[in-house]
């Protein structure tokens, strides 16, 4: 049984051998651990119809037969380019080192590895480079000519600002004291290599960290995804109430306390139920995503829009006066009214709660006041803007 005691990648055998069967070897193989994942090829010149029962049974991959063995040729080809791209790493390596032999020595097994390597002979330059580019590694010799060694190299990288600070850095020690060695790991390296460096420890030291790293980048781009989704609305793409509530209300909080101008705008669309009873709940998704497109528009960067749920929209107005933001709501029912989504004329009531000057007001308060605004602008006719002052007195009476 040679075969199951060396290293294989992939083992093809004929279906009738000279002392048994190619089924019968591979149930044989597949009795030894290392066989147990092997993929087995039969190769056949027989057009049994019950052989590919027997095969599956005796645990075949899969079947080739005789008259076409290009199938077999075409396989094997991309087995071999599935493996070699397992393998593969694709990223980026900064090598520094000032000997130009194990430079050389050293990016040629990186390259072969898969890698992109950008090499310098010292510090000063490849510290200049790694905060302009994107590296998943970088692999410096300690010992360096030029003001900055590699234990400075290290030590500047991790107090650089988030991600760069945390690329994994593989120092390679030309000292043969054990205690030197692990110095580098307390300057802030992952890890080190001895010279004379062996292709193979490189190697699998290269893939291990860069791996790590491109799975650690990998879950953290998964997890800002879950949290724009967690703050986003889905169908209009605005914030949601929730973020409105956390970060809209903080911002708000910050400018009052600096005397700044703050104004809280709540819309609701008018008849919106009428809409999605005539022309059916998609036509009313339609209007509720060109609404909000029009809301983006209007908005600066500094004001945040937010769909407050069902058909109405929350904005947050910072640094305009009163007669600017109700000049902003104003606006904004024209250019609602203009845009008609579908051909449907879309009109909105708007309440505006404004603060006074030099006064703070909690989120709820501001809510609830332009809420009220709200519905005078409704039961004035609809397709207006009702504006209120949230004046000390508004306030206490707002909070019984
Ligand atoms: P008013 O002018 O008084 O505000 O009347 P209205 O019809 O706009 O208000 P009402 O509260 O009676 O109806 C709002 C409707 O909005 C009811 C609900 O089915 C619909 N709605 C809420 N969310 C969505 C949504 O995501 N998509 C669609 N198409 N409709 C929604
Ligand atoms: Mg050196
Ligand atoms: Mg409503
Ligand atoms: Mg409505």
């Amino acid at each position: 049984m040679f075969i199951v005691a060396g290293e294989m990648d992939v083992i093809c055998v004929e279906g009738i051998l000279p002392d048994g069967s190619g089924l019968d070897l591979c149930k044989e193989i597949r009795k030894h651990p290392s066989g147990h994942n092997i993929p087995i090829l039969l190769l056949t010149g027989s057009e049994d119809p019950n052989l590919g029962i027997d095969a599956k049974e005796a645990g075949i991959t899969q079947i080739f037969y005789k008259a076409n063995l290009g199938a077999l040729a075409d396989y094997i080809a991309k087995y071999e380019k599935a493996s070699r791209m397992a393998e593969a790493l694709i990223g980026n390596a900064l090598l520094v080192e000032d000997s130009p032999t194990i430079a050389n020595f050293l990016s040629e097994i990186l390259r072969g590895m898969g890698l992109t390597v950008t090499t310098l002979a010292n510090a000063e330059d490849a510290f200049e480079i790694f905060r302009k580019q994107k590296f998943d590694i970088v692999i410096s010799d300690v010992q360096l000519e030029g003001d900055l060694t590699g234990l400075g190299l290290v030590r500047a990288i991790r107090r650089l600002d988030e991600p760069y600070c945390r690329v994994p850095f593989l120092a390679i020690s030309g000292t043969t004291s054990k205690e030197r060695q692990f110095d580098v790991i307390g300057y802030g390296a992952n890890d080190f290599v001895a010279k004379p460096v062996t292709p193979k420890e490189l190697e699998v030291r290269v893939h291990n960290m860069v791996k790590h790293k491109q799975l650690f980048d990998q879950v953290e781009a998964q997890r800002d995804h879950l949290r724009r989704l967690a703050l986003t609305d889905q169908l209009t793409g605005l914030f949601n109430r929730h973020y409105m509530s956390e970060v809209g209300s903080r911002r708000m909080t910050e400018a009052m306390k600096h005397g700044i101008p703050v104004s809280l705008l709540l819309l609701d669309l008018d008849h919106f139920k009428k809409i999605n009873d005539t022309m059916g709940h998609d036509v009313g998704d339609i209007v509720l995503f060109e609404t909000a497109k029009v809301i983006r528009e209007c908005c600066l960067s500094g004001d945040i829009a937010s769909r407050a749920g069902g058909e109405e929209f929350c904005v947050t107005l910072i640094n305009r006066d009163r007669t600017n933001s109700i000049g902003f709501a104003e606006n904004l029912l024209k250019k609602i009214e203009a845009s008609l989504p579908e051909g449907i004329i879309v009109t909105g009531s708007i309440g505006l709660a404004t603060v006074a000057k030099g006064m703070v007001v909690d989120f709820k308060t501001l809510f609830k006041t332009a809420d009220k605004a709200m519905y005078k602008a409704k039961s004035g006719g609809r397709n207006r803007v009702e504006s209120a002052l949230v004046e000390p007195l508004a306030e206490e009476s707002g909070a019984n």
